[in-house]
């Protein structure tokens, strides 16, 4: 059994919107067993479309479509597939109460065109779209089967998990294919893989890969059985073998961000965290404020980009930054203090750095980023030095000063 993965859309064409959807079809297919032979992106042209569902139909057994099932003009993917299949449009009174109830939750009158979203080809069957006004639809012809799915990625993701997933595991009689990831940081892929020499002695290559990027290293084990239980099991075992030689370079797990590891430690420790932040002009308070309930653990932070405001809001010494400067451990350690004292909390976290491309001297390069914590057991400060353009300075300070965090509360 093989899947075709088609895109719909101009903008994918034009290069205007990245074509997310057909990675995460790929990678979802192959966690089931069911290869991807071809995958197209397509315009919005019927002709276009039409051939390319011809092509699909022809040389796989499955179908994945996404785009052009919204209510306006260029959207016509259904109309096409419904002729393609002989079906004819016919009205459904759920789809259209499901998309005024929508409509009326948000306080809006539902435009007219929302209305073609409710005519369905009829024998094509209806997946329900609970995050979204256009459902998916399941058309069948012998063993061929051609879904088609909304563009937006969050409503194709849930229709793809709420019944399409388990359906096509089901069809799938190929093996299971299982990952478990480890998330690291602070450390690179080289010396990642120095300590994992014999962990990786004996073992497949296509176990581990290494996926590294400016915050950290990724490594995802893959294995594949007719028993998913049993891989779980195994990847467990392989994931607690490098855990013990990589330690606590190692902060997550598959989907967890090291804001959710700092809150559940922070809120394990019952501390409060404030942050003070000058080159990463608020990322830090982002990422922690991006978990929800986070209100538990942080009280806030203060943005102070000039010296004037490291001065009047945070208490840093105007000896301080003439002698030292704004990026220097001196500078940070006030900030940290000042944070926590004025706002008070336990902690106080601090960053001052220099994120380019200007400003950067032989003494203070672009990428030099200096991170401090103040806590009820004192001061600790931290220097760091990235490379990179200045977002991705800014992402790789904020992740380095969150692993400061973490580092330390995990010795709480
Ligand atoms: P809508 O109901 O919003 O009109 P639709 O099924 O018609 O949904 P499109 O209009 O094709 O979908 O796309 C809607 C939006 O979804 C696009 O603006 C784009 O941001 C996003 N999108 C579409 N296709 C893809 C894709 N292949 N990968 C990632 N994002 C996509």
């Amino acid at each position: 059994m093989k899947a075709s993965i088609i895109t719909i859309g101009n903008e994918i064409l034009s290069g205007m919107t990245l074509d997310t959807n057909s990675s995460f079809l790929a990678r979802e297919l192959g966690t089931i067993g069911i290869p991807v032979a071809l995958k197209i992106s397509v315009g919005d042209r019927a002709d276009d479309i039409n051939k390319t569902f011809k092509q699909a139909l022809a040389q796989t057994d499955i179908i994945l479509c996404t785009g052009g099932l919204g209510p306006t003009s260029d959207d016509i993917t259904k109309k096409v597939a419904a002729k393609l299949f002989g079906l004819k449009l016919k009205f459904d009174k759920k789809i259209l109460d499901h998309i005024r109830s929508r409509f009326a939750k948000r306080g809006i009158e539902m435009p007219a065109c929302n209305r073609g979203q409710a005519m369905v080809p009829d024998k094509a069957e209806v997946l329900f779209n609970p995050e979204g006004t256009a459902p998916g639809l399941l058309f069948k012809k012998g063993k061929k089967i051609l879904i088609l799915m909304p563009g937006v990625p969050r409503e194709m993701k849930a229709i793809f998990a709420g019944s399409l997933k388990e359906r096509l595991e089901a069809l799938s009689c190929r093996m299971k294919i299982n990952m478990l990831t480890l998330r690291t940081t602070g450390i690179s892929e080289s010396a990642i893989a120095e300590k994992l020499i014999p962990f990786e002695k004996g073992l497949a290559k296509s176990i581990l890969a290494y996926l590294p990027t400016h915050i950290g290293v990724d490594l995802r084990l893959t294995l594949s059985g007719k028993n998913s239980g049993q891989i779980d099991a195994k990847l467990l075992e392989l994931s607690l073998k490098i855990k013990q030689l990589l330690g606590p370079v190692i902060y997550g797990q598959d989907e967890e961000t090291m804001e959710l590891i700092v809150g559940s430690l922070l809120k394990d420790k019952k501390l409060t965290l404030t942050t003070a932040e000058s080159c990463t002009g608020g990322l830090i308070a982002d990422r922690i404020t991006n978990v929800s309930g986070s209100s538990d653990y942080y009280l806030g932070s203060i943005i102070a980009y000039s010296n004037i405001l490291k001065e009047k809001m945070l208490g840093v010494k105007s000896q301080t930054l003439r002698l030292h400067g704004a990026v220097s451990k001196e500078t940070a350690i006030e900030m940290a203090k000042g944070v926590r004292g004025r706002l008070g909390s336990d902690l106080g976290l601090a960053i001052t750095g220099i994120a380019g491309p200007t400003g950067g001297t032989d003494k203070k390069p672009v990428g030099l980023v200096v991170m401090a914590l103040a806590g009820p057991k004192g001061t600790v400060a931290l220097e760091k030095r990235f490379l990179g353009q200045r977002r991705h300075i800014k992402e790789s300070s904020a992740q380095a000063a969150l692993n400061m965090l973490r580092l330390y509360l995990l010795k709480c």
